[in-house]
């Protein structure tokens, strides 16, 4: 189902990357630019930077406009979509849900009604792991009961709901991918995690190690885990950008619309990473203990063996180490850190 010719020989195609301004955006431009595709961005820059693009053509704009997305697919012929503009605090969900269902799906109602309009063949979104909820086991499978357990969640089960709707109703094929853990940085230390404000667990704790901030909270040590933190599965964010364009030509080659669990199958706890930091960074991560977080399950841990099987996806950085290094040389030269007060007199590693 996938195409066997080589990377040089197939023929190269234009794609659209909303939110490419993002942290998995950018790195997600920078693996299309690699092989060779055309890349155009849209991006309303809300929650990504200009300096995140390698390559492409940035188009400043809101995927929500029909008007916007009318002037980009009228002008030219995309062969494809690429969806990561979305909110993505689970906590910041349940406090205003209306913002999610609004940013995150309805939205993205709209993004799907003008590709069905044009006619654009292949659309692919980006999904989440909280589609499951409460594991009800683990490695969790796709087959695993779809009940998302805050807004955020269902935002993103909703619309790979829609997609499978418009599969059959529409003829517009699509594949979500549902990341586990989204990690690392890319190896040259180029682009990397920019949120604002930062939730994740590996760049907080390696900003701890700098002394960019006071210390990490560690949500919880009562966990049924043997250290009694939370298990994740962290992936590369290349690894997650690889997976797109193989999914991107597995529609292209007439795949029908489906989705993926993206992940490694191995869990880390909240302990385990902090550890990995402190040897990576060779800083101390000053912790402090905090109450568990609301809607945090024990352990959540993919089997990703449809999208390696099907897809053909073979992670390169699976091992956590690698994710932490390429993460720490993103931390140092990203150019917001560059300017930040050391403020809490933790040494810099060098
Ligand atoms: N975590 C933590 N302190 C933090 C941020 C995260 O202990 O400041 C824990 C969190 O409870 C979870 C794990 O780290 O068990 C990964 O959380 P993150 O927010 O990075 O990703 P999520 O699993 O929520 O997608």
């Amino acid at each position: 189902m996938i195409s066997t010719l080589p990377i040089t020989l197939r023929p190269h195609r234009t794609l659209l990357v909303i939110g490419g301004c993002g942290y998995i955006g950018s790195h997600m431009v920078k693996c299309l630019l690699d092989a060779g595709h055309r890349v155009v961005v849209l991006d309303d820059l809300s929650g990504g930077y200009r300096d995140a693009l390698l390559g492409g053509e940035l188009v400043v704009g809101d995927f929500g406009e029909r008007t916007v997305l009318e002037a980009l697919f009228e002008g030219r012929r995309f062969d494809g979509v690429l969806h990561f503009a979305s909110l993505i605090q689970v906590g910041e969900s349940v406090r205003d849900p209306a913002l999610y269902y609004r940013s995150n799906m309805a939205k993205v109602l709209t993004l799907l009604e003008a590709m069905r309009d044009h006619q654009v063949p292949a659309l692919v979104f980006s999904s989440s792991a909280a589609v499951y909820g409460e594991p009800h086991y683990v490695p969790i499978d796709e087959s695993h009961p779809c009940t998302p357990i805050n807004p955020y969640g269902m935002t993103k089960h909703v619309v790979e709901t829609m997609l499978r709707d418009f599969a059959v109703a529409y003829g517009l094929r699509a594949v979500a991918l549902r990341y586990f853990n989204a990690a690392g940085a890319d190896p040259l230390g180029r682009l990397g995690e920019r949120h604002q404000p930062e939730t994740h667990l590996i760049p907080l704790a390696m900003q701890a190690a700098l002394g960019t901030r006071p210390a990490l909270q560690v949500f919880g040590r009562d966990y049924d885990t043997p250290d009694g933190t939370c298990i994740r599965d962290y992936v590369h964010v290349d690894d997650l950008a690889d997976a797109h364009l193989l999914a991107l030509e597995y529609l292209w080659s007439a795949g029908p619309s489906t989705s993926f669990n993206l992940g490694n199958g191995a869990g880390f706890s909240v302990q385990q990473v902090i550890d990995t930091v402190a040897a990576v960074s060779g800083v101390p991560v000053p912790v402090e203990e905090g109450a568990r977080r609301a809607g945090d399950p024990a352990r959540l841990v993919a089997d990703a063996a449809r999208a390696r099987q099907v897809l053909g996806w073979t992670p390169r950085y699976g091992d956590l180490e690698t994710i932490v290094r390429h993460a720490w040389r993103w931390e140092q030269l990203r150019p917001d850190a560059r300017a930040a007060t050391r403020r809490y007199g933790n040494e810099q590693a060098t």
